[in-house]
């Protein structure tokens, strides 16, 4: 992409609607822009990230065996009334009327629209266990929206749902989702740390919220070092295996919320203990047959009995999550992306923009990259050097390559990653580095 025709607004002074680093660089970077309070647009680099995010999400959720579907945004109130929910949901729900008056709303979330689909689909214990997952728009009508994307009204979400005949067979799916959202969140570049959430009424430690690190993080967070010592990624992990041992190795390490630390009992000796902020990116709960007692969902079992289905639901704050990662990678200058979910891996920065031997080596690299399946943006813009470094360091891509007539004329270029420092190599060396 040439950074000439790309549709970026970015900003050079800071907006003073913006409280926090994320919400102030999406805003500069040219990200996204409000629409209303809490409501956003995405642009063409927010959007990017979106995407990526999204990207790694399916993967990970395709490789448990989930199926996607896309539910619609908008519900039919009756359903939440069967739920019972439709009343307890209060102003958080955004309640609409078509022109026949019929009772609608925008769905903040999805348990009774996919339950309807599963009563209405699903008669015998064969069928099951089933696990199906959306990544799509909701709307929660929060009292206070702050923090840009980080609390939206609208944000996008993957939730997913899971049927099973009994509780054991459901705490299989539970495992699954708990092993899929540690490497899920490990592949942005993230430190998951799943802790013990409130079950409400059904009890049990069957709800965990998944918190990444961050300092302006809404949750404080207290575990084990030990923690930061096991990436996910290094795990071997076989969904059709059991996971208990993996998630035992994980939920035995002590981490709590604020609600939950006890400072005085609190089983980790002072010098291990890690205390910090962050930010709760994905929510998973087992319910049991709270839904499929309401509405109604049955299946056979193997004796031919109608057995009510056990069901949990899983959520990953998907648009969150890009505020979530800037809080988490950020410096002075701006954004320093993860390479998996970056919106370019690299930068070009033409230093003489219209010299023709720098244009010439400019276009080389931009051809060998895009060549190579490697996405690259190509600042080719009559602009000051100055200004073409600070907004490269501002929007964060991994990668630098600056061409300059210095460096032209000796066969070379400055390549440096973001936060590095540079280095002044060949063209084919830089290429050879990024492909
Ligand atoms: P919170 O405690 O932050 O209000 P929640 O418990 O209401 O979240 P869930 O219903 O568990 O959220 O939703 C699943 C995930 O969706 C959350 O873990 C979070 O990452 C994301 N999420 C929830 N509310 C918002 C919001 N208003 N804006 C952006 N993301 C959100
Ligand atoms: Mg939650």
């Amino acid at each position: 992409m040439r950074r000439s025709k790309y549709f970026m607004p970015t900003l050079k002074e800071t907006p003073s609607e913006a409280q926090i680093p994320s919400h102030r660089l999406m805003l500069r970077a040219g990200m996204v822009r409000q629409t209303a309070a809490g409501i956003y647009s995405w642009l063409p680099m927010g959007y990017r990230v979106l995407r990526k995010i999204e990207q790694i999400v399916r993967e990970e959720m395709d490789a448990t065996g989930a199926q996607e579907i896309l539910m619609p945004t908008i519900q039919p109130a009756e359903l939440w009334q069967e739920s019972g929910r439709y009343d307890d949901y209060g102003k958080e729900m955004l309640r609409i009327n078509d022109r026949h008056d019929r009772a609608l709303l925008y769905g903040p979330t999805h348990e009774e629209i996919v339950t309807d689909i599963f009563r209405n689909s699903v008669r015998s214990y064969r069928d099951l266990p089933q696990n199906l997952y959306q990544i799509h728009w909701k709307f929660r009508d929060e009292v206070r929206p702050r923090f840009g994307v980080m609390r939206g009204r609208e944000f996008f979400m993957k939730d997913n749902y899971s049927f099973d005949i009994d509780a054991e067979s459901a705490r299989r799916s539970y495992n699954k989702m708990f092993v899929s959202y540690l490497r899920t969140f490990a592949r942005m570049g993230l430190t998951p740390i799943p802790m013990q959430a409130d079950s409400g009424a059904i009890g049990g430690d069957m709800s965990h919220e998944f918190i990444v690190l961050a300092d302006t993080g809404e949750s404080a967070v207290y575990c084990d070092r030990d923690w930061f010592k096991t990436d996910p990624l290094s795990l071997e992990i076989d969904f059709d295996a059991d996971l208990q041992p993996i998630v035992d190795r994980w939920t035995e390490l002590y981490a709590a919320t604020d609600e939950k630390h006890d400072a005085e009992n609190c089983p980790i000796d002072e010098k291990q203990l890690y205390t910090g902020r962050g930010i709760e990116v994905g929510h998973i709960f087992y319910f049991g047959t709270k839904y499929s007692d309401s509405m109604g969902a049955t299946v056979s079992d193997s004796e031919g009995k109608e057995t009510k289905v056990e069901m949990g639901s899983y959520g990953i704050g998907v648009s969150r999550l890009v505020g979530a990662i800037i809080e988490a990678n950020h410096d002075d200058d701006g954004i320093i992306w993860p390479e998996s979910v970056a919106p370019f891996k690299a930068g070009i920065i033409n230093l003489r923009a219209g010299d023709e031997g720098c244009d010439g080596v400019c276009q080389q690299l931009y051809d060998g990259l895009t060549e190579a399946g490697v996405d690259a943006l190509y600042d080719d813009r009559d602009e000051r050097a100055g200004v073409k470094f600070a907004e490269m360091d501002l929007i964060g891509l991994p990668w630098q390559i600056a061409v300059g007539p210095r460096g032209v004329k000796a066969g070379t270029v400055e390549i440096k990653q973001r936060g590095g420092e540079r280095e002044e190599v060949s063209v084919e060396s830089a290429l050879a580095r990024l492909t």
